[in-house]
């Protein structure tokens, strides 16, 4: 059982192939810069042992037909391949960013499916039309075998109506589907089953709270193990601080940028996707980065530390009460799985709501899920690596199956 999963950008395709038995990574790659003057695959595979191979092919790529025939190629190759032909691969999972209402849970991909994803573009101008060019590509060059969509929106299909409506119009709701629909999905489900092993109990017995802070942030509060609210909204923006977007800000800063800045809509809206979060704090995206100023005593770097984990403070107190008992705190991604300062500050001055970290435990360095609670904490905190690849392909695997 060798599946493929592919998450396909605008001018990217990035993949792995999962051996589903012993749920080894077999190879993984990026191909980037589609449709560009110089495109790039690199592929990684793990034939076994401990041993590397890279590949790495630098031409244009005109398409995603281009891209992935680059793929296969790569993955067949006869030194560095670890597939003979592409029969081998017996099953095709794509990520798909927004699966909007119809979709509470992954499916297997069929053409009335695409139908229901070419109408939900508006939801997601930027990514579902990426995502459907990797899924037509993926259809033609695996025909026979299934190909499931896994999507970022379904785990939150759960929440109740009060958490995903805006106090707007409700016929804008209606009319238009304007509501909360949360993203990062996948990784909040594998972190909460991940974590429900950990407390010993079944899933659904389960309140919990995952941060997700990577580049993308965000927060969901799970109450037996179902998505009941979460940090981001109708798009990936609203919420937390991220690296470059703004998370919340008053939505009537659109109109005074516009009234006194002089900026057009298109332009606001890149600001705050694309200039904002902490590099629109401090100039800087990247944890690391910020970090090593901050200790070189740049104030912009300790402001943008200082906000984005308030940001995180405020959002676990409002979970708190959101679900009244809570088993842990999982953090997880780039940011929450290395960061030992960014999850202590997050998580400062909460001891009254049991919330005590262990700040040995919390500084030690691991590639392995952890808890880093101290032992008088009633509120148990994890640290939790994300592996939303995996959590595709498990997902395939629950599909087929049936
Ligand atoms: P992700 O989106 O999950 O890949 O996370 C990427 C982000 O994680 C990077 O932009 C960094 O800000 C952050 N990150 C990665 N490694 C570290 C680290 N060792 N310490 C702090 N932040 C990190």
């Amino acid at each position: 059982m060798k599946y493929l999963i592919i998450n396909s950008g605008s001018s990217s395709i990035k993949y792995q192939v999962i051996e589903m038995t012993t749920e080894t990574v077999l190879a993984t790659g990026l191909v980037e810069r589609i449709g560009e003057a110089a495109g790039r695959l690199k592929n990684i595979a793990f034939p076994g042992s401990d041993r590397e191979l890279t590949t790495v092919i630098e031409q244009p790529i005109a398409d995603h037909a281009n891209g992935m025939m680059l793929v296969i190629a790569a993955l067949t190759d006869g030194e560095k391949g670890v597939i003979s032909d592409t029969s081998e691969i017996t099953a095709v999972g794509h990520r798909v960013v927004h699966g909007g209402e119809q979709f509470l849970h992954s499916t297997l991909i069929t053409p009335e499916v695409i139908n229901v994803l070419e109408k939900n573009i508006p939801l997601a101008p930027l990514h579902n039309p990426a995502n459907l060019d990797g899924i037509r590509v993926a259809r033609e060059m695996f025909p026979n075998v299934p190909q499931v969509a896994v999507f970022d929106t379904a785990f939150h299909q759960t929440m109740p109506r009060r958490a995903y409506l805006y106090a707007v119009p409700h016929e804008l709701y209606e009319r238009y589907r304007v509501r909360k629909y949360g993203f990062h999905g996948t990784s909040h489900r594998f972190v909460a089953g991940e974590c429900a092993r950990f407390l010993g109990k079944p899933l659904v017995a389960c309140n919990l709270i995952t941060v997700h802070l990577g580049n993308g942030c965000s927060m969901t509060a799970i109450e037996n193990g179902c998505s009941v609210d979460t940090s981001l909204g109708m798009t990936p923006l609203e919420g937390l601080v991220m690296g470059t977007r703004s998370g919340d800000v008053d939505p009537a800063l659109h109109l005074f940028l516009k009234q006194n800045v002089g900026m057009e809509l298109e332009e606001i809206d890149n600001l705050l996707n694309k200039e904002s979060g902490l590099k629109g704090l401090c100039g800087m995206n990247d944890m690391r980065d910020i970090h090593a100023a901050a200790a070189g005593g740049d104030e912009r770097a300790k402001l943008a530390l200082e906000v984005q984990t308030y940001r995180n403070r405020k959002y676990i107190g409002a979970y708190m009460a959101v679900l009244g008992r809570v088993d842990a705190i999982v953090f997880t991604a780039g940011i929450g799985e290395n960061d030992a300062v960014v999850r202590a500050e997050s998580l400062k001055g909460l001891d009254m709501f049991g919330i005590r970290l262990d700040p040995e435990k919390n500084s030690e360095h691991s590639r392995q899920a952890r808890c880093i609670s101290h032992t008088d904490s009633t509120v148990r905190i994890f640290v939790i690596p994300t592996n939303e690849e995996l959590a595709i392909a498990r997902e395939i695997a629950d599909l087929t199956a049936k």
